[in-house]
């Protein structure tokens, strides 16, 4: 006796309705899509009751006759697919055909429909996948569709519902996410009679952005200039350094317009970030990518969350070279003010004496060559003279001092800013370090008696295995002996240090990251965690000169603003922020 059977279509249904709607905030994704996929360009959304009372997308979209009303109410009944060929070019959010009969299975549900052309529109009204009655009725051009009682027949799925508030944030997200993906389209969006957000229609993603979560966060991102390599089109906004979250709930990757998960997106930003954040820190991102759709498979997930590319590889690179284009610009805006100041205007803080020479950047000649002017120009009042009194313009960039022989005070044209210097001389250490083990050449200084000293087996095969690279770092080192390492010379900016104990850093850095050679990450995870160990242990610099040494170095650096694990290296108050706490604002 045969045993299988061909499941009834509402059985199949709520079956299908299992995958496609997971909980409230699916039914919103899928009837927003569907509205976009009609052409509209605006949108209402209203929920009650986190979604298990009351579901409504209204849109003003394309709108249905009365036969396609109760055709899209047939299971793989689509207007957007005719072959199994066009999946492979499909430009529709939308393509299978299930999302409506699924939701109408599990829900009170009303369609209601009206083409522009027509002069009455059609309602059909559904009871648990049971067309319970089809009208004639008045209605608005577009298609509204409302999902009443959610999973009111299928109690199991109405007990796995979480909280309400957990509901009503995947709602939110819901909503938030189809506004970044479309931002011509205005939505409005009321919960539980209250307007969540009424967003018209933006011209851009970073207006929409500001319309949604204020201009504060929009302040807080920088816009990725927008670029395209390799049949990938990237633009978009990115967090500023520092500017990061405890969280991912404001990572947003787009693919053609829809909202994806995929390994290849977020290792991208995590790389173009790699130095500049802390552990358990998140960037914010915005990003719209387009792809030839042949390029992307979006048929590997239910709710079509997850999409799968041809070429990951190069979406990966695509997406890192354009956070880190934005990072570039971003330290570029940032130091050309700082550097304008510094050359041209930096006077010698009234406690450091009158013959302190005036602080050039472009004297440093083994430094990358800042962008500034080649001789600065002279301040207001003439050239200055060696022993002029301090004067404070509004436009001044000094160096006031040092606090607890820790940090720095800088007095700039928009505030104050303070320097960590151990984190600053960290930076500094790192770059320095990480150009030389990536062939970059550096200075050596030779030691006048060359150093002999043993290391455990361990330490002393990690530096054995990395000799080219250490040499190219300016490390004078070979292997002497079964134990023993005899250092000649050192990178000249680690001059003057221990020689073991500097080899002793590394080895102990090498063996402690796990790494038996230096090479590639690999070399930049070990110099990291050996300058972090390297850098000023305390106290900081002695005097002025070296105060003044460290600020033009770190402001050479391709990151001056953080230290190699992403800690802060600056801290800016801005006149008004400063008013403010004095409460003169
Ligand atoms: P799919 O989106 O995969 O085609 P759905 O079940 O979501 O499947 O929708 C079925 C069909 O109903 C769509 O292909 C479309 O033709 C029509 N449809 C659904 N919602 C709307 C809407 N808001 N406006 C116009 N047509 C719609
Ligand atoms: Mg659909």
């Amino acid at each position: 006796m045969g045993s299988i059977r061909v499941l009834p279509d509402v059985v199949a249904s709520q079956v299908a309705a299992g995958e496609v709607v997971e909980r409230p905030a699916s039914v919103i994704k899928e009837l927003v899509e569907n509205s976009l996929d009609a052409g509209a360009k605006s949108l209402e959304v209203e929920v009650r009751g986190a979604g298990s009372v009351l579901l409504r997308v209204s849109d003003d979209g394309s709108g249905m006759d009365r036969e396609d009303a109760l055709l899209s109410l047939e299971r793989h009944a689509t207007s957007k697919l005719t072959s199994a060929a066009d999946l492979a070019t499909v430009r529709s959010m939308g393509f299978r055909g299930e999302a409506l009969p699924s939701i109408a299975s599990v829900s009170e549900f009303v369609l209601r429909t009206r083409q522009a052309s027509a002069s009455a529109g059609t309602e059909v009204v559904v009871k648990g996948g049971k067309i319970v009655a089809v009208r004639e009725a008045g209605c608005a051009p577009g298609t509204t569709v409302e999902v009443n009682s959610l999973f009111f027949n299928v109690p199991a799925r109405r007990k796995f519902l979480r909280s309400a508030s957990t509901e009503a944030a995947h709602l939110d997200r819901a909503v938030e996410t189809v506004a970044l993906a479309f931002p011509g389209v205005a939505v409005h969006y009321r919960r539980d009679g209250r307007a969540v957000h009424r967003l018209p229609a933006a011209t851009s993603l970073a207006s929409r952005v500001a319309d949604l979560y204020g201009a504060e966060e929009r302040a807080a991102l920088l816009e990725m200039p927008e670029a395209e390599s390799q049949g990938v089109r990237v633009s978009g906004l990115v967090s500023r350094p520092g500017a990061t979250r405890a969280d991912r709930g404001r990572q947003f990757f787009f693919v053609n317009g829809r909202a994806v998960e995929n390994v290849f997106l977020s290792t991208g930003l995590r790389e173009a970030y790699r130095q500049m954040l802390e552990p358990g820190r998140h960037p914010s991102i915005f990003v719209h990518i387009v792809i030839d759709p042949q390029a992307v498979d979006c048929n590997v997930h239910p709710a079509k969350r997850e999409v799968r590319f041809r070429h990951g590889a190069e979406v990966r690179e695509s997406l890192r070279s354009a956070v880190e284009a934005a990072l570039r610009q971003a330290r570029a805006d940032w130091l050309q003010p700082v550097r304008t100041h510094l050359t041209a205007r930096i006077e010698p803080s009234a406690g450091y004496g009158s013959a302190t020479r005036p602080f050039r950047v472009a004297h440093q000649p083994e430094l990358p060559r800042p962008v500034m002017p080649e001789s600065p120009p002279d301040p207001p009042g003439g050239p200055r003279t060696e022993g002029a009194t301090p004067r404070v313009i509004a436009e001044e960039f000094r160096l006031v001092g040092a606090l607890s022989r820790r940090y720095l005070l800088l007095e700039g044209g928009e505030g104050l800013v303070l320097l960590d210097q151990r984190a600053a001389h960290q930076r500094i250490l790192f770059e320095r370090l990480q150009r030389g083990v990536a062939g970059g050449g550096v200075a050596v200084q030779r030691l006048l008696a060359p150093a002999v000293f043993e290391l455990p087996a361990r330490e002393h095969e990690a530096v054995a295995g990395s000799l080219a690279v250490l040499a190219a770092a300016g490390f004078g080192v070979e292997v002497f002996g079964g134990r023993a390492l005899k250092v000649e010379a050192l990178p000249d900016f680690l001059a003057g240090r221990d020689p073991q104990r500097v080899m002793e850093e590394f080895a102990a850095a090498a063996v402690s990251g796990g790494a038996a050679r230096l090479r590639g990450q690999a070399a930049e995870e070990v110099v990291r965690r050996a300058v972090a160990r390297l850098a000023l242990d305390e106290g900081g610099a002695k005097d002025e000169r070296e105060q003044r040494a460290l600020v033009t170095q770190l402001l050479a650096c391709q990151l001056p603003y953080c230290d190699p694990d992403g800690r802060p290296v600056m801290l800016q108050f801005s006149w008004r922020e400063l008013e403010r706490k004095f409460g003169r604002d």
